[in-house]
């Protein structure tokens, strides 16, 4: 009934892998069982030699079919083989890059990557004497020179997530493909809806779907994809060794959140481009970092590979004091000073950034922009700055 080629994303999120109904249920129930009891004998030894990435499911920390339904959907939006859910985005990563990495191997990594990936690597990796070089990541030239004969990845997050620079993925993957190194991205700033990195050649795509994907700030979750052959290999070592898994709970309402992904994310990005566009102009503001804004320096990456942008982005304010930063964002009524994103709500959070090529390091304010009204954000975001300026005042 459903094929899983050529359907749309907003069809693939409303019902693949959900046939057939278990008793008619709408919705499919939660299989909150940790493991999968056999009529007979032989048929137990046949599922323990089963790939465990679907049925017949035999214990839940290897495949549930709570989880199968989402990995399914997210498979195929991404336009890979197999997924695996996880049990937070983190999960996920470590997972994907320690199965690629063994003792005196060498990684290539963009210096704005997310920061527990950096001391993932810096850190705990140099234990097992793993070095890490790492790059602006905005330059394929710099990659290519980072890497050596013991470099076995390259790590990827396009675009990051405070300064949004984006590494040229098409360029990259051929390096990687034509030298053996395998490369793994962060993709949870785009979702498969906005862009599909296993088209672009990575190998292995991971998300964090506490953001977007289940998209209500009510669970933490992740997803790791690409071929049968590397989700199985990963799901037999990393996820089956460390358990990183994703609880059935946690995994239907990861489902609840995902059905309405195709109708959230677009909204946010509309919110967020009209915020970013605003914003550009208004005296306060020295610049705006937001891939879909005209003046984003890499324009050119962004249309060759992007279908859109999502509803977060930062901007530099010219008063750069710490004290009018944190002004700014306690003045805020409707942004919630937090981290993490992709949820209903608006956040704030400020970051103070020194990727090698800035002098000295600088304050951005990362904006994410929930399902809240647009005008009522932008006159937050006024009122906020009156009240930095007002305050400023009494200070001189
Ligand atoms: C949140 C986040 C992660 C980590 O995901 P968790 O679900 O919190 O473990 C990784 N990368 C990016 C870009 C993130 O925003």
């Amino acid at each position: 009934m459903f094929p899983d080629h050529d359907m749309d994303v907003a069809t693939i999120l409303a019902h693949l892998g959900e046939q057939p109904k278990n008793q008619g249920a709408v919705v499919p129930p939660i299989f909150q069982n940790s493991l999968f009891t056999f009529e007979t004998t032989e048929a137990l030894l046949h599922a323990l030699e089963q790939k465990p990435l679907g049925p017949p499911h035999h214990y839940s920390r290897l495949s549930n079919p709570t989880l199968s339904v989402i990995e399914q959907k997210i498979a195929a939006l991404e336009g890979a083989e197999a997924c695996k859910v996880t049990g937070c985005g983190m999960a996920a990563i470590t997972a994907a890059v320690t199965h690629f990495l063994k003792a005196g191997a060498h990684v290539v990594c963009p210096d704005t990557a997310y920061g527990p990936v950096r001391r993932l690597l810096s850190d705990y990796m140099a234990r097992f004497n793993v070095s890490v070089t790492y790059v602006s990541g905005t330059s394929t030239d710099e990659i290519v020179a980072a890497c050596r004969p013991e470099t076995t990845l390259i790590y990827l997050e396009s675009p990051s997530s405070a300064l949004f620079r984006m590494q040229d993925l098409p360029a990259i993957t051929a390096y990687a493909r034509a030298n053996g190194i395998n490369t793994v991205i962060d993709n949870t700033y785009a979702t498969p809806l906005l862009l599909n990195p296993i088209s672009l050649g990575v190998d292995v795509v991971c998300h964090s779907a506490t953001k977007y994907m289940s998209g209500h700030s009510d669970i933490t979750a992740g997803a790791i994809v690409g071929s049968q052959k590397m989700i199985y290999d990963i799901t037999m070592a990393e996820v089956n060794m460390m358990g990183n898994i994703l609880h059935p709970f946690s995994a239907w309402l990861l489902l609840r959140g995902i059905r309405t992904l195709a109708a959230r994310l677009p909204l946010h990005g509309k919110t967020a481009d009209d915020v970013a566009n605003w914003l550009e102009g208004h005296p306060s503001v020295a610049q705006v970092h937001h891939i879909s804004l005209d003046s984003y320096p890499q324009r050119d990456l962004y249309q060759k590979m992007f279908k859109g942008s999502g509803g977060l982005f930062s901007f530099e304010p010219k008063d750069q004091s710490r004290e009018s930063v944190l002004a700014f964002c306690d003045a805020l009524k409707i942004f919630q000073r937090g981290i993490s994103w992709g949820g209903f709500e608006s956040l704030v959070v400020p970051l103070l950034t020194s990727p090698a090529d800035y002098e000295k390091p600088r304050w951005v304010i990362r904006l994410f922009c929930g399902l809240e009204g647009v005008n009522d954000l932008k006159a937050d975001i006024s009122q906020a700055f009156d009240r930095v300026e007002a305050l400023s005042a009494t200070r001189v």
